[in-house]
């Protein structure tokens, strides 16, 4: 399952930072993931608790940020948030849009101990 190993490298992350900042626990992760990142949300909270299990974030809450697709049209110039990839420009109704966030997968937020 892809979204075991997104959390191995969210884990890794976390260790890293762990290293980094001479922290040993984790209670909260803040994780900000886009509708096109390809993750699906259900998958992946299961895949945090069997993975964080016997690490320093095991026991950890995982919030989840769902953050939305935003795109700028190349024809109009308009720069809306659009709810999927090949949605077209809410202004002039181009399919030509360039997608500038959406895709993101990132730790925003580490609560630790
Ligand atoms: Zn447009």
């Amino acid at each position: 399952m892809h979204e075991m190993s997104i959390c191995e490298s969210i884990l890794d992350l976390i260790k890293e930072q762990a290293r980094a900042q001479d922290f040993s626990g984790v209670r909260r992760i803040s994780l900000e993931i886009g509708p096109l990142a390809g993750v699906e949300i259900e998958a992946l909270k299961f895949g945090f608790d069997v993975v964080m299990r016997n690490s320093l974030a095991e026991g950890a809450a995982l919030d989840i940020i769902e953050t939305e697709v935003r795109a700028t049209c190349l024809d109009c110039g308009t720069e809306a948030s659009i709810e999927e990839r090949f949605d077209p420009c809410p202004n002039c109704g181009s399919h030509n849009l360039k997608v500038t966030s959406g895709d993101e997968l990132r730790i925003k937020e580490l609560e630790v101990n």
